[in-house]
């Protein structure tokens, strides 16, 4: 559907947006569903991340995905938000509603979450690893807790950070490499791996009946999965996470559910196409 003058507008805020996939999920999807929806990456400057909302009243967009650096002046800046996005104190979504207000709320948790279930791994009573304490694993924790998950062990390089980390949620710990073993589920949600083939762990800590998830999806293959599969370990790719969360985004501004395989194959192609250019 070509875009007319009441076609409603969707876009994706940050710093860098260039290379962002949200245009490519969230227009694929649109386009099958024929919902007369445009999705836009708009480039805004950290300093200027306080005008983003009165930019979004103004310009009467319906629907703002955002992301790095402005997540936090974002979430400030809402009338009100859900559950997940007021315990990190942070949004990736913002939906304009019919009286003007704006609501936030914080997909990138439950959209690994979702990931998961549709890989066939159901979280409740399972114990979680997640390395990493960034802002990833802050909202992986979060909606970890929330889906039932029974223990939660946080291990990051910087202990501090692991500890606010496992200050959100009461089944959460500060943990050690030794808490891999045991677990159901190992998450890396470090950066380690993106773009290279660099490891979170030792390898070695892995095992059959493990199910590991790492975050980075450039490359989607990456060496934390293929050693985890050589030892017999299922396998969830990062990019799961990236088009579920943009899923629940869609649900938010238009609430209808996307064609998430739909939303897959567009991700999946568009990464095949950078991959053969160089882009
Ligand atoms: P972040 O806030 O900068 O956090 C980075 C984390 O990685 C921190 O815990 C940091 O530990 C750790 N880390 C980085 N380099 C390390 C090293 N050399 N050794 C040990 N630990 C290291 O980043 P983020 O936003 O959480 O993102 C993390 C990753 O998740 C990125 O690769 C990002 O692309 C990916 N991600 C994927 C999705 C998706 O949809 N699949 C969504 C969001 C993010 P310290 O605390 O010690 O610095």
């Amino acid at each position: 559907m070509r875009p007319t003058a009441t076609t409603r507008v969707a876009a994706v805020v940050g710093d860098p947006v260039r290379h962002s996939l949200s245009p490519v999920l969230h227009n694929a999807a649109f386009v099958e569903s024929g919902a007369d929806w445009v999705f836009v990456a708009l480039e805004v400057a950290a300093d200027d991340g306080h005008r983003v909302l009165d930019a979004v009243r103004v310009l009467g967009v319906d629907g703002l995905a955002v992301t790095t650096p402005h997540k936090e002046i974002v979430a400030a800046g809402v009338d009100d938000v859900d559950p997940a996005a007021a315990a990190l104190g942070s949004v990736n979504t913002v939906v304009r509603r019919a009286d003007g207000s704006l609501f936030g709320a914080s997909t990138d948790g439950a959209g690994f979450v979702a990931s998961l279930t549709a890989a066939g791994v159901d979280v409740r009573g399972l114990v979680v690893a997640v390395l990493g304490a960034g802002a990833a694993a802050r909202s992986v924790i979060v909606a970890l807790a929330g889906a039932g998950a029974a223990e939660v062990a946080v291990v990051n390089r910087t202990p501090a950070a692991a500890e606010r980390a496992a200050d959100l949620a009461a089944v959460a710990r500060v943990g050690t490499f030794a808490d891999l073993v045991p677990a159901d589920v190992v998450v890396n949600a470090t950066s380690i791996g993106m773009g290279n083939t660099a490891m979170p762990c030792d390898p070695d800590l892995l095992r059959p009946g493990h199910v590991v998830a790492d975050l980075v999806y450039h490359p989607l293959h990456t060496a934390l999965l293929i050693e985890a599969e050589r030892r017999g370990a299922r396998v969830v790719d990062g990019l799961g996470m990236l088009v579920h969360q943009a899923a629940l985004q869609q649900r938010w501004w238009t609430g209808s559910d996307p064609d998430v395989s739909v939303m897959r194959a567009a991700a999946d192609a568009e990464l095949a196409r950078r991959a053969a250019t160089g882009a």
